[in-house]
């Protein structure tokens, strides 16, 4: 019997990626759906087969705690809602995936992971790239010194976000703009292919277009430091596009280009092109996160991890904002590697 899930929130992620990905996966399955959007009520129970009772809205979300189909609530909403659904959802005693990043402060971070450890349920956070290969092998290459210790990092994750009424440009909703969004990938990446945390951080605000982007940063980059003067340069724009991932060791390199993708991620290396299989990453997400609960193993992807990830995020933007190197101290929670 395949563990049930049910999305939360039925926007572009959820519809084009994730409900897709749960007809591939093998050890949890699409039960239910939370929309405000009656419409797609009837759209959604139609495609994917969702009974009617397994169907709620946000007024009736709660009593999903009765629902014996639905064991993982996955929230997909805009960042700024990721807390206060992941902890209903710990309320009504589920366990939950939310999409990254886990919420708009740390302070949220804490209470998330706070409901979930009270109420004995698992929270894992929707960081893919863990379960796709290319990235998987930056991990392997960074911390096993296969091109020797690792140097200098440097990545950009970056999209034109042109239309000014998007909840990804929206301070309240998004927490934040690119950075949040998409930077965010780059900074796992940095982290999991040097395999230590960050020590410190300075930042730069470098948008371009400062009359069109008022509310959230249009683009900004960021020099992460590691231990053993390893530094992080690291880059995301709603201005352009950029999409790739850069790590130079003693006695070597080896490049994701692109690195974040769905599909189609290629890497180079000193040694050669890389050459590993394109895999479903939401399917081997969502199936890792059902056989943690099913064997009650850890997830590789846990809560302390959006959190450790929501704290350098924070002292970012704060040295952007006031020019000051920033200071990483994580604690016991975030101190968090994967
Ligand atoms: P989207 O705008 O396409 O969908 C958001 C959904 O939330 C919509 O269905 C919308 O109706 C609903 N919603 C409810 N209240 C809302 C409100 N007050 N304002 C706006 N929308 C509201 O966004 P998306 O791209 O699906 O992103 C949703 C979440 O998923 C975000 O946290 C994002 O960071 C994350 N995401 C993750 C990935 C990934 O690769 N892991 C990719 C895309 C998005």
């Amino acid at each position: 019997e395949k563990l049930g899930i049910a999305l939360v929130g039925l926007g572009g992620y959820a519809s084009g990626q994730l409900a897709p990905a749960l007809q591939e996966t093998k050890l949890c399955k699409l039960s239910g759906i939370v929309t405000g959007t009656p419409e797609k009520e009837k759209i959604w129970a139609d495609k994917y087969d969702i009974p009617e009772e397994n169907i709620y809205n946000y007024e009736t979300y709660d009593q999903i705690a009765d629902n014996d189909d639905i064991d993982i609530i996955y929230v997909v909403l805009p960042n700024s809602m990721h807390a206060e659904y992941t902890i209903r959802a710990a309320e009504a005693d589920k366990h939950v995936i939310c999409e990254k990043p886990m919420a708009t402060s740390v302070e949220d971070s804490q209470r998330m992971l706070e409901a979930c450890r009270q109420a004995k349920r698992k929270l894992s956070i929707g960081y893919r790239l863990h379960f796709e290969p290319y990235n998987q092998h930056m991990m392997h290459a960074g911390q096993n010194e296969v091109f020797g210790p690792v140097q200098q990092m440097s990545g950009e994750h970056s999209f034109p976000l042109n239309d000014p009424t998007a909840w990804r440009r929206d301070q309240e909703l998004a927490g934040g703009g690119p950075l949040m969004d998409v930077g965010i990938y780059v900074i796992q990446a940095g982290i999991y292919t040097y395999g230590h945390l960050p020590t410190s951080v300075m930042a730069w605000d470098k948008t371009q277009d400062t009359e069109s982007f008022t509310d959230v940063e249009g683009t900004i980059e960021w020099d992460l430091n590691f231990p053993d003067d390893v530094t992080l340069h690291g880059r995301s724009s709603y201005e352009e596009g950029g999409n790739n991932f850069r790590v130079e060791a003693s006695e070597g390199w080896a490049e994701l280009s692109p690195a974040y993708s769905y599909g189609g991620i290629q890497g180079e290396t000193s040694k050669g092109p890389m050459d590993f299989p394109q895999v479903n990453q939401q399917a081997l997400q969502m199936d890792d996160f059902a056989r943690c609960i099913l064997e009650d193993e850890p997830s590789i992807v846990p809560g302390e991890m959006g959190k450790r990830d929501m704290i350098t995020m924070e002292a970012i933007y704060k040295s952007a904002e006031t020019g000051n190197e920033i200071m990483l101290n994580f604690d016991k929670d975030s101190n968090f590697l994967d």
